[in-house]
């Protein structure tokens, strides 16, 4: 057995950038949106606290002031990355707190907006999964018919307790059904997961990867916990009550976990990275492409792959 041929690249998983080239034809770049949502679980909808790991701080763009329109936003970024690698294709990423909250008619102008710009050929929204409507997803899968349209739905965990302590606010069985909900109609469904979550063990975080490998879902960011300051959990770790994930348990966590995912799933992030001006740890995970290399060499070293050991339920 070896690699699926259809990945059509050189690594040992299927990475987005691969997935891009071989779905639409030619490379397609996203563009990061902040288009000034909340959340319910910091505006006291749900809760004012946010999840123990967020910094309620959304974007940087956020932070500088009055964020700029989608079409200024889009026009900046597809600027930059036409400069910088000659980019032709975007897809507009509406990526900053829960890009589904809010009224459909104010949904739908945005989401027309950033389809509306030229070289636009697609839109990727990360949202909650209590925090999308059916009328939604319907319009959603609207966008499919002409566009490349993913909807990226924040899990991190399937166990209660976990999703308990981090104050996510809603539970798996939302979570699945909402999945379900949204697949069959041409809009790709990502997922996001955490590793080294508190209390968790290798057993739990294999558990939550073999429930994702067995919904209907397209494309997957693995993340690493971080502790950042101003955080509730940046607090815990602080006051010594937690531990972070040694880079060799996250390095074995992921890789065991890329074996038993489904080939055609799209690896969309394997690490995190970013909020230097508030990280607290792990040290190690400081540097993103260290962390990327060490996956590349450790899959090499156990001569294995994405779904090497992948079984269809
Ligand atoms: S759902 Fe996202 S934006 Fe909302 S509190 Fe949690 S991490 Fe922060």
């Amino acid at each position: 057995m070896s690699k699926p041929e259809f990945w059509n690249n050189t690594k040992r998983y299927y990475d987005l950038k691969s997935y891009l080239v071989n779905t639409l034809g030619h490379p397609a770049y996203k563009l990061q949106i902040d288009a000034g949502f909340t959340c319910p679980n910091r505006d006291g909808s749900l809760s004012r606290n946010g999840c123990i790991y967020c910094d309620g701080r959304f974007s940087k763009l956020r932070m500088q002031g009055p964020l700029p329109s989608v079409t200024d936003q889009i026009a900046r970024a597809k600027d930059f990355y036409r400069r910088l690698r000659g980019a032709e294709h975007f897809i507009a990423y509406f990526q900053t707190a829960t890009n589904t909250y809010g009224s459909y008619d104010t949904l739908k102008a945005l989401y027309d907006e950033a389809l509306l710009q030229q070289d636009i050929v697609g839109i990727s929204v990360g949202t909650r999964p209590d925090s999308i409507s059916g009328k939604v997803i319907d319009l959603f899968g609207e966008y499919a018919k002409t566009h490349h349209v993913w909807i990226e739905y924040g899990l991190q965990s399937i166990h209660e307790r976990t999703l308990t302590l981090l104050n996510r606010g809603h539970n798996y069985t939302t979570f699945a059904d909402t999945v379900a909900k949204t697949a069959g109609r041409g809009i790709n469904i990502c997922t996001h997961i955490i590793l080294g979550l508190p209390g968790e063990s290798h057993d739990d975080m294999m558990a939550t990867a073999r429930a994702v490998a067995a919904l209907p879902i397209d494309g997957i960011k693995i993340h690493l916990l971080l502790a950042l300051q101003g955080t509730r959990l940046g607090d815990l770790y602080e006051a010594g009550e937690i531990s972070m994930l040694s880079r060799e348990e996250y390095v074995r966590t992921v890789c065991d976990i890329l074996e038993i995912l489904p080939p055609a799933m799209v690896i969309q992030r394997l690490t995190a990275d970013g909020y230097q001006d508030i990280y607290l740890a792990p040290e190690w995970a400081r540097n993103k492409m260290t962390v990327l290399n060490e996956i590349d060499r450790e899959l090499l070293r156990r001569d294995s792959w994405q779904s090497k050991f992948y079984r269809k339920e």
